[in-house]
């Protein structure tokens, strides 16, 4: 099922996938083997500024080196290990992931990154979170600021505010992810400690259309009267790049930029922008 979806080049994009029981317990045990195996990989996509179109962070994005289905994206095993609890351990690997790449980065002098990872509400429920985050954090040399943890909107009202609390008092930053696709309340503005918000691909499909744009840019406004920056998900086209610069928007995301990549492509990136920023 999975193979034929990708033979027709079928994409997904935040759904959740459909598969039967037998489905379900076959992908879970290659799951349990994939971890033990290192068949998982973070890419990571970088997000620019809107005006300078510099690269200022990247979300890293988790995929899955299968071994006879290939390469199978997040939204296909993601649902599998909140469901199965999986989750946990996985979240695990991405933060520690994250935290040997900020380093091998800052070891060649780029020590000004920042990368998001994405967490579901399951993983920042666990009791022992704070604990388990600490205990990664104090193996590395790396500044917990440089870390930004995505929850999305619908995750973020099921986590308790002692936690999002203690993550900020350590000083990593939050990003409110699939911003307009909860239900969303104006009153997590006043009260809840994120520091960005990450205006869903939805609103920036149709931010041709004029109600779109107008909701765009009210969120815009309203953020920014909180000291919240925004960032537009999915930013495919220039049109829509040149209406966000319009209205204001702080950050872009999206394939017109970039795609997610290897960490080995963006040391790349990143050194060829050094060169020119030098010459
Ligand atoms: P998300 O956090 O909202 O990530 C954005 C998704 O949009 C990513 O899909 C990204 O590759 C894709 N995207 C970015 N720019 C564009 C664009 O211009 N056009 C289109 N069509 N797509 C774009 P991806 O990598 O498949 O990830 C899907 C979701 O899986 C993520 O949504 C996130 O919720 C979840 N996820 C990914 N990695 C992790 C992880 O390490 N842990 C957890 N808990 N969830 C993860
Ligand atoms: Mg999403
Ligand atoms: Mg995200
Ligand atoms: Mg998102």
């Amino acid at each position: 099922y999975l193979v034929d979806k990708r033979k027709n080049n079928y994409k997904i994009y935040n759904k959740k996938l459909f598969i039967d029981k037998v489905e379900f317990e076959s992908l879970h045990q290659d799951l349990i083997q994939a971890i033990n195996n290192e068949d998982l990989f973070l890419e990571f996509q970088p997000k620019v500024n809107t005006y300078s179109e510099r690269i200022v962070s990247f979300e890293a994005l988790i995929r899955w080196n299968h071994c006879n289905k290939g390469i199978i994206q997040p939204d296909e095993f993601i649902s599998i290990a909140e469901k199965t609890g999986m989750i946990k351990k996985i979240g695990v690997w991405v933060l520690d992931q994250t935290f040997k790449q900020l380093e091998e980065w800052e070891k060649i002098g780029f020590d000004d990154i920042v990368i998001s990872i994405n967490m579901s509400e399951i993983e920042l429920n666990d009791p022992n979170i704070i604990k388990i985050i600490k205990k990664i954090s104090s193996s590395y040399s790396i500044a917990n600021k440089k870390i930004e943890f995505e929850i999305t909107e619908r995750s973020f009202k099921e986590v308790s505010t002692d936690v999002m609390n203690e993550l900020k008092r350590m000083g990593f930053l939050i990003s409110l992810d699939d911003f307009g696709t909860g239900y969303s309340s104006l009153s997590y503005f006043g009260k809840s400690p994120f520091d960005l918000l990450k205006l869903d691909k939805i609103f920036i499909d149709n931010i041709y259309k004029e109600k779109s744009r107008l909701i765009v840019e009210s969120v815009i406004n309203l953020a920014h009267k909180f000291d919240v920056k925004v960032i537009a998900e999915g930013v495919e086209t220039k049109e829509q790049l040149e209406i966000l610069r319009k209205i204001e928007c702080d950050y872009i995301q999206g394939y017109y930029f970039y795609k997610p990549m290897s960490a080995s492509k963006i040391t790349v990136i990143l050194n060829n922008l050094k060169k020119n920023s030098s010459t």
